[in-house]
């Protein structure tokens, strides 16, 4: 539900689809550049790739802002109701954050305009991106790589917005007590990747290994977990398939 799908090889895309015949690739972008690549993987595996139009927080200052609006033509123009890779981030890049929290009421606009569905960049600042949505009404919508505070995790569950789990748990502490902890009802599946997270490059190849983990951890059956993230998944999708 969240991969950098342009940033793989060709022949890796290839095999990341083969791997498994039921995945589906939701392929945030982060640029105009990126968000054209990832148009055209879906071009070529429709049924499989999921694109998404996004501006990175960390491409502001990087990339000229006129590229948001652009994104925003092209995505209307292309009939993409997934927005993604957005958001807000304190931790990293907390001095852009005016320009931040601009930029992304524009891509809530128009996920809210087109009724589609926003896949989300948040840290260190979860409690400030989910009263964005609230006050926009948005229905559907994902924070990527939870790893915010467990009481505000609830408060997202509870308004039918979702978590998304990483096999980063392998190795993040924080992120594996997420995964123990939420609720059936509030996860879905993603890899991100290929960014490499100490030491582990994170692939969609990773997810059924990371299924294993969730299931062992909270003592159910692997079958259950997917299930239920598929299920979850389908209602972010809902919207944009
Ligand atoms: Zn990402």
């Amino acid at each position: 539900m969240h991969v950098h799908l342009y940033e793989f090889s060709r022949d890796e895309v290839r095999g990341i689809i083969e791997s498994d015949p039921g995945i589906v690739l939701v392929s945030v972008s982060e640029d105009v550049e990126s968000f054209q690549a990832v148009l055209s993987l879906h071009e070529e595996y429709p049924d499989r790739v999921v694109p998404c139009v996004g501006f990175h927080p960390w491409n502001i200052g990087k990339e000229p802002l006129s590229q948001v609006d652009e994104l925003i033509r092209m995505a209307y123009r292309s009939d993409v109701a997934c927005v993604g890779e957005v958001g807000l981030d304190k931790k990293f890049v907390p001095e852009t954050w005016e320009t931040q929290v601009q930029v992304f009421g524009k891509f809530v606009d128009y996920a809210v305009e087109v009724g589609g569905f926003l896949n989300i960049h948040a840290p260190g600042a979860w409690r400030e991106t989910l009263s964005i949505l609230a006050d926009a009404c948005v229905e559907r919508a994902m924070f990527h790589w939870y790893t915010g505070p467990r009481d505000l995790m609830y408060v997202i569950g509870e308004a039918g917005l979702k978590v998304s789990l990483n096999p980063a748990l392998k190795i993040q502490r924080k992120h594996l007590e997420i995964a123990r902890e939420a609720p059936l009802g509030y996860i879905v599946l993603e890899s991100d990747g290929p960014y490499n997270y100490r030491g582990l490059r994170l692939t969609p190849l990773l997810i059924r290994e990371a299924v294993g983990i969730i299931a062992r951890e909270r003592g159910v059956s692997e079958q259950e977990v997917l299930e239920a993230a598929r299920a979850n998944s389908e209602r972010l999708l809902h919207a944009v398939r």
